[in-house]
This record gives C-alpha cells, structure tokens and sequence, in this order.
C-alpha cells in the first residue's frame, strides 16, 4: 500500500498503472461503514485509492473542525488489511494552497435539509471532491447512503460537469441496535449512546407503517415524532420524507419516497434516512 501526501506523488503513480480505479473518499477514524465501500471499491475496480482528508470548507463556523476525530495509524491498518493500493493522505496546504478562489456550488438539490441547516456544507463536499475527481480522475467513486442528500449532489455534479466519474451508493451501515455508524458516534456518552438508538427506530416504524399501507407524510411523521419525543436528549433538527430524486417535500407517497432524519443527540449531530419502496 503507498501512501502518498502529495498531488505530484499520485501522477507517478497513476503514469505506470493499469486497470480501473475506485475512489473512496472519507474524513478518516474508519469504522465499518467505510470500509464497506471500500470492500466494494476493491471489487469492482483492479485498483482503489482512499482519501483521509478533514476538509475545513464543509465545515462551518462553530461546528467541529477541531474536534473531529483522528486515529490515522488504526485507519492504515485497516486499509492495509484491506488490500487498498493507495492511500492519500493531503495537508490542508496541498488541497488549498493559498489563492485558493473557486467553489463548487451545487443548485436546487442542496438547498434543502442539510444545506438548510449547515449553509455552505454542502458547497465545501461538493468543492473537495470535485477536486479529488479532478485529481485522480477514477472510473468509480463510492458514498454511502447515511448521506443521502451528499451523494444526490454529488452525482449531479459528475453529471452535469461531465467528470466521466461513476457514482456508487452503498448501503448504510447499522450497529446491532440500528444506530448508522458514524465518526461522530465518538462523541457520545453512554446515555446519549442508548438513546440515539430511537433515531431508527422512528425511521424503522415509518417503514412499518408504509408497508402496512400508510401513504400520508403527516401521518407518518407523527407516528416518527411520539417515538422521538421519547427521548429527553434527543432534539430534532428536521424530519423530512420527500422524493427520492429531487427531495422535494411530499405530502403524499405514491410510489417510492426517503425519509431524512438530522437530529442533535448531546453535542453530536448525527443524520440517517430509510428508502420507502413497494
Ligand atoms: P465521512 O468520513 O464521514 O466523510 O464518510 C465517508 C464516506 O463514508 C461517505 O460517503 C459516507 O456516506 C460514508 N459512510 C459514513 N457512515 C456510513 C455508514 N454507516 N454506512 C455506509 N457508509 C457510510
């Protein structure tokens, strides 16, 4: 496994490889959800590179920048163990030398839900990882569902600016009590940890009612919001059930439909989402 530091270290070795390329993208202190995506990207391409980046411009003023967690010699050994061929590893500096004077900014699809709540977070992923497309030009890029609206964005972008990348989805990793697992979990206490649990079991309960025949939104957020309600730590920041392409807020569901969740449990902000489908 290389690991590289720099834009200039990759071109060399991009210059002698064969075969395709997957890209995984992470802010790093992996845990099983990353690494099912990189298990897919090593499926499906002969060569994957991850990226450990903890990208400053998606974060916004008085959020988690300093915080954020790192456990940078456990995360190469798991990408060892996974027979990753390379491993970028950027300094702030490499990703935004100064002068630095161009966004990506995303349209309609990112102005809602998280980009309502965390303005320009989306902007900040939509920018890095227009870079890292542009930098390591992959045949694939894999993201994860628990980030619903992320990978609508960025498979828009890809689309719409023509950067011959294909956008892989994969499923949302689950602790046993349903919990997605996310770096942010870190910042738990046990209370908390227990009562996040309630965040799928609300989604979970959705998903109980539509297949029973539920078609109402109001309805069915009511039935999400006794269950939430529930639990005293736990403060909704949006509750969301809207179309699967546009996320454009439904009333009714007529065929498919995603229910997003973003919800403050303690000092940590954590998401999730349930696909409705027949
Ligand atoms: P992050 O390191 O949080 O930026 O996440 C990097 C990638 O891993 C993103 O595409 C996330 O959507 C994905 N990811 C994070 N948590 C999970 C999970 N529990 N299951 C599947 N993918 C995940």
């Amino acid at each position: 496994m290389r690991i590289i530091e720099t834009i200039a270290e990759w071109k060399l070795i991009k210059r002698s490889s064969r075969g395709s390329w997957g890209l995984i993208p992470t802010m790093g202190f992996l845990h099983d959800g990353h690494l099912s995506l990189i298990r897919r990207g090593c499926s499906e391409n002969e060569n994957t590179i991850v990226s450990i980046f903890i990208n400053p411009t998606q974060f916004g003023q008085g959020e988690d920048l300093a915080q954020y967690p790192k456990a940078i010699e456990s995360d190469l050994e798991a990408l060892r163990r996974e027979g990753v061929d390379v491993v970028f590893l950027p300094s702030t500096q490499e990703m935004y030398p100064s002068g630095f004077d161009t966004l990506v900014v995303p349209g309609d699809l990112a102005i809602r839900l998280e980009g309502r709540s965390r303005p320009n977070h989306l902007t900040g992923v939509a920018t890095v990882v227009c870079k890292l497309f542009s930098i390591f030009q992959p045949d694939r890029a894999y993201f994860g569902q628990k980030d619903f609206q992320q990978y609508l964005v960025i498979d828009r972008i890809s689309r719409d600016l023509n950067l011959g990348v294909e956008v892989v989805l994969g499923e949302t990793i689950r602790s046993s009590d349903g919990l997605a697992l996310s770096s942010r979990n870190s910042y738990l206490s046990d209370t908390e940890r227990l009562a996040a649990g309630i965040l799928y079991q609300a989604l979970t309960k959705a998903h109980y009612l539509y297949r029973n025949g539920a078609r109402n939104c109001k309805d069915l957020k009511d039935a999400m919001m006794s269950i939430i309600n529930s639990e005293h730590v736990v403060s909704l920041d949006y509750l969301s059930i809207g179309n699967v392409e546009t996320l454009d807020e439904l009333e009714v569901i007529e065929t498919t439909a995603i229910i997003t969740i973003a919800a403050w449990v303690g000092s940590a902000r954590l998401i999730d989402n349930i696909y409705l489908s027949e």
